[in-house]
């Protein structure tokens, strides 16, 4: 039996794969714009980064990662997200010592050990950017704005920016109590998981999908007020700047994401084509995990965006332009005359292939039919002699004779059509 992909995971074909490059491109480019540099971290680290960095009581490290021993004996994970990995890597590097504030991006793929279901892979991609070194509501506005403006370049529209304040180590215990006191209330409506998260980490509860626990939450104690004068004065900038940067965003009072490291800002970006449920991306910051990672006491925000569900809201639409392939049929034992002007076009920056496997007009046709092109090039003996070629337009059923000199000349007239 043929062996397949393993369940979860898939390959990315063309004609599909184009977008993910065009937009990984695009991307690119425009992090640089706003100060960022790539960064490749492995795709394994000791499985400490993660339990240590996102937090034992998630579901990640719980039940989500790829966990073995490698052949020493030592434990190993495949990332299940990036930020673990980049913050250990900064620490690793010093990276503190490089610049007053480092602007980090990354693309890439994750694993997770979760059910399959659409647009859900055990291995699955995403693009993240990081800033370390500033507390300024200024940089959580500023990187929310790159994303919203990556996205707004793919076309995309009906974006919504969710926003909440998850508090600091200052006022945060004192909303984690007023929460757990509500909670313990309504335990008997929460369900199993929320019954222990009450005890270990109330704010999740919030994050609760069942709907039990979604109507008991609809009215717990809201975090806005119980924020301290500095988490309420950052909140407030922040808001001032996307306002500036001409980003509408909504204060989401629920709002708190999975992860425990997080510090004042939470945000989520939601495609209206999704459904409320799925953002594309979310972060916030994180201003203790660098020093609690055994990093200097740096601040710092992120976001990570998941590409697989960003490939699934652009659907059909391109993000390429659809560039003309030239097949080249050399008709007859003569191959030189064929790779001959394949060369030249490939030289002028066309795309050209030499059908060195037809054995005739007919099967070379056939080939480039079943291959969804339209232009070809006869470039046989006879057609060497007379240095010409013959130009066939398989859209139109149309062909003729060009001289070989001006071909450059006349495959630009000819897409131009
Ligand atoms: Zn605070
Ligand atoms: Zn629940």
């Amino acid at each position: 039996m043929a062996i397949k992909a393993v369940k979860g995971t898939r390959d990315i074909l063309a004609p599909e794969i184009r977008n993910w490059t065009e937009y990984e491109e695009r991307a690119r480019k425009l992090f640089r714009r706003y100060g960022f540099e790539e960064i490749r971290t492995p795709i394994f680290e000791y499985t400490e980064v993660f339990s240590r960095g996102i937090g034992e009581d998630t579901d990640i490290v719980h039940k989500e990662m790829y966990t073995f021993a490698d052949r020493k004996g030592r434990s190993i994970t495949l990332r299940p997200e990036n930020t673990a990995s980049v913050v250990r890597s900064y620490i690793e590097h010093r990276m503190d010592l490089q610049a007053r504030v480092k602007r980090l991006f990354y693309i890439g793929p994750m694993f997770r050990y979760e059910r399959p279901q659409k647009g859900r892979y055990r291995q699955f991609y995403q693009t993240g950017a990081e800033v370390f070194g500033s507390s300024s509501p200024l940089v959580d506005a500023d990187t929310i704005e790159m994303v919203v403006r990556l996205l707004r370049e793919l076309g995309l529209t009906g974006l919504r920016v969710d926003i909440n304040s998850v508090g600091c180590k200052e006022c945060r215990p004192d909303y984690r109590a007023a929460l757990q006191g509500y909670l313990s209330g309504h335990r008997e409506a929460l369900c199993e998981d929320c019954r222990r998260r009450m005890e270990t980490n109330p704010l999740r509860v919030l994050d609760c999908k069942v709907q039990g626990c979604r109507t008991v939450v609809a009215d717990a104690p809201s975090i806005q007020d119980h924020l301290c004068g500095g988490c309420r004065s950052h909140q407030e900038q922040v808001f001032h700047f996307l306002d500036m940067l001409g980003v509408s965003y909504r204060l989401s009072t629920g709002l708190v994401r999975g992860l425990d490291y997080y510090t004042r800002t939470v945000f989520e970006v939601i495609s209206e084509g999704l459904g409320a449920q799925n953002a594309i991306l979310g972060g916030g910051r994180y201003d203790n995990l660098v020093k609690e990672l055994g990093g200097p006491d740096v601040p710092a925000f992120g976001w990570a965006l998941g590409m697989d569900r960003l490939m699934m809201v652009l659907g059909d639409r391109k993000l390429y332009d659809e560039e003309a392939t030239f097949y080249v049929l050399p008709v007859g034992n003569e191959l030189t005359y064929a790779v001959e002007t394949a060369a030249a076009l490939k030289n002028g920056g066309y795309h050209a292939v030499v059908l060195a496997e037809a054995v005739s007009l007919k099967s070379g046709l056939k080939q480039v039919n079943r291959a969804g092109g339209r232009f070809v090039l006869l470039a046989g003996e006879s057609e060497k002699e007379k240095e010409i070629l013959i130009l066939r337009d398989m859209k139109n059923s149309t062909q003729r004779e060009i001289f070989a000199r001006n071909l450059q000349k006349e495959i630009k007239n000819e897409i131009a059509k």
